[in-house]
């Protein structure tokens, strides 16, 4: 998928934003959605998406719209801060295919780093689900 090519709202987040799909939600409002990612580089790795922005990713969004996202990826990463206490906090974006873009539409990572612990490959292995709700439970509470 290009840099590019046209918005489809049938992909993997907007059927989540729609209630189409399970998602462990830690966060929602009118403008953004952020829940665990399932395939997790680190614990806690969560995803924060925009519910109004059709964007396949960070090029195509209109700049009012993203200082309204960012502020919710600001609030998310502070909970998860305050939620897990991690040594790091990587906020990554990765804009089509060949940047390692896997779901194409607009959104952050927002990934704990722990001193000593492995950061596993993007989009790898598939998380235990009752671990991933354990860790929604507490960066809920911290949001
Ligand atoms: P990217 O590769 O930057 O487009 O990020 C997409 C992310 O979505 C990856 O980190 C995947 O692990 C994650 N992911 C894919 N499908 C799902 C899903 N159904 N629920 C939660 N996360 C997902």
């Amino acid at each position: 998928m290009s840099l590019s090519a046209p918005y489809d709202p049938n992909n993997i987040f907007a059927r989540i934003i729609r209630g189409e799909l399970p998602a462990i939600k830690v966060f929602e409002d009118d403008e953004a959605l952020a829940f665990m990612d399932i395939f997790p580089q680190s614990e806690g790795h969560t995803l924060v998406i925009p519910k109004k922005i059709r964007a396949t990713n960070f090029l195509d969004a209109d700049p009012a719209a993203l200082a309204i996202l960012i502020a919710r990826v600001q609030r998310v990463a502070k909970g998860v801060a305050k939620a897990l206490n991690p040594d790091g906090i990587r906020v990554a974006q990765f804009n089509g295919a060949p940047a390692g873009q896997t779901v194409f539409h607009l959104h952050f990572h927002i990934i704990p780093i722990f001193d000593g612990a492995e950061v596993k490959r993007h989009a790898g292995e598939k998380a235990d689900m009752a671990v991933l709700e354990a860790l929604a439970e507490k960066i809920r509470a911290a949001i």
